[in-house]
């Protein structure tokens, strides 16, 4: 069975003040519903004294360093996460695509790190605009999942989900069309059975992600193959996101 995920992004926001006061309010006061899983992506510097709050929200870094220790000036090792009690970590951002240079390659070994690791994983695939006007939006996200995702056997793929974030809509209020969501997620749900199997395909919760509120959950929730959202700038206040998880 599909779990349904509704995620939060924080990327690098809030204060420590605020991030407390924003996951205490999560905590306390998101809806809880059936077969609902919460997961909070917060700033790494926030994430050990977060954890001494969880409850039904579970903790995911947003970034990791794919080595043990080491010189790696700057990174945070999947160690230094377990400390904090992190259960899930996000690969494969766009943002972290874009600026930090982080190829398919290198997201293969992230991804490999995290599982050997025990990390659940949220795998971040998405096209570029230039992609989806010249027709080749499938291609690409196909080309990103078989070339850092799909070689993982099929227990450990059983411990991703994927979040389908079409890079032009992500923080620029546009968003994909319910046509273009449905056609995408129904593609990666049909290249999982491929690789894995019907099972497997059937229990892969696959989310949006790219400028979603509470004007357009609705219409987004309601395809078929959307089993959840990853929401960056209207998770920083409880507000706008309870207004997105009411639709779930
Ligand atoms: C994101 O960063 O994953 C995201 C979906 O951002 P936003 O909701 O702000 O478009």
């Amino acid at each position: 069975m599909r779990k349904k995920i509704l995620a939060a992004n924080w990327k690098m926001n809030l204060n420590l003040e605020e991030s407390k006061a924003l996951f205490k309010k999560f905590n306390q006061d998101l809806p809880d519903q059936n077969s609902l899983d919460y997961i909070v992506f917060a700033p790494s510097i926030f994430l050990h004294e977060l954890s001494k709050e969880t409850d039904k929200i579970a903790l995911g870094a947003q970034n990791f360093y794919p080595a043990e220790k080491g010189a790696f000036t700057g990174e945070i090792s999947v160690f230094q996460l377990l400390d904090a009690h992190v259960t899930h970590v996000l690969i494969g951002h766009s943002e972290r695509r874009m600026y930090f240079n982080e190829s398919n390659i290198f997201l293969k070994e992230k991804v490999n790190y995290a599982r050997q690791n025990e990390l659940k994983i949220m795998f971040c695939c998405g096209e570029s605009l230039e992609a989806r006007d010249n027709n080749q939006h499938l291609e690409f996200v196909k080309s990103q999942l078989e070339e850092s995702l799909f070689h993982l056997s099929e227990q450990d793929f059983l411990n991703c989900s994927i979040a389908y974030e079409p890079i032009w809509a992500i923080g620029t209020g546009r968003t994909a069309n319910e046509n273009q969501i449905e056609e995408m997620h129904h593609a990666i749900r049909s290249w999982i059975e491929e690789k894995y199997s019907k099972s497997v395909a059937e229990s892969t919760s696959i989310l949006y992600g790219g400028s979603c509120n509470g004007s357009n959950a609705e219409s987004i929730f309601s395809c078929p193959n959307v089993d959840g959202g990853l929401i960056g700038g209207a998770s920083l206040k409880f507000e706008s996101f309870v207004e997105i998880a009411i639709h779930l």
